[in-house]
């Protein structure tokens, strides 16, 4: 197959020179409400990446992200706590594209490990478009998640960019009248407020 990024022959989704180029983890973290949120990247070093979520592209690209990078994370974070179970939950897995991004993220994050991946229990009702909107706008236009999954857990909250963190406070508010106990929530990009994506 060929790199995502550069087009160059490879076996990898993206080549060794690419993953060497674009994809150091930088692990930025932003407090949101009482949520601590640990990104790898800077959404504009790694935006095509972020961005083939918008194509057919993002299905390999999440998978090969999730398992390089989300993954080992979440392997060395239950070593250090040993306290399971402890489950992944994504940020509203559309499928409205014929696959989820983050559904990708949530479920290639969890192999290889005692965590489990739970699909499909945090939906937003509300889905309009915060791209470029103001915080103000995403104030008022809350996404109105509904959490179906099992009360009392704990777990960490999986999306894949955080902006203004208004959508994981959302979230998390949520998950915490069900009882569920977030460790912290991991996104691959961090971008600063207020920019389009
Ligand atoms: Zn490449």
């Amino acid at each position: 197959m060929r790199c995502f990024s550069c087009d160059n022959l490879s076996i990898k989704p993206v080549c060794d020179d690419c993953i060497k180029d674009f994809l150091t983890p930088e692990m930025i973290k932003k407090e949101v409400g009482n949520l601590e949120v640990i990104s790898f990247f800077d959404y504009y070093l790694t935006v095509e990446f972020i961005k083939s979520k918008y194509t057919t592209s993002g299905y390999r690209v999440y998978k090969f992200l999730a398992q390089k990078f989300i993954a080992p994370f979440i392997r060395a974070y239950l070593e250090g706590i040993k306290s399971t179970p402890l489950y992944l939950i994504g940020v509203d897995e559309d499928i409205s594209r014929g696959y989820s991004n983050v559904a990708q993220m949530v479920h290639f994050g969890s192999l290889k490990s005692d965590v489990k991946a739970l699909h499909n229990v945090l939906r937003a009702k509300n889905r309009v478009k915060y791209a470029g909107e103001s915080l103000e706008f995403r104030l008022n236009n809350p996404r109105n998640f509904i959490y179906k999954g099992p009360k009392g857990i704990d777990a960490i909250l999986i999306d894949d960019t955080v902006t203004t963190g208004t959508t994981l406070e959302q979230a998390h508010r949520v998950l915490k009248e069900s009882g569920v106990n977030v460790h912290f929530a991991l996104t691959l990009a961090n971008a600063k407020e207020g920019m389009d994506y």
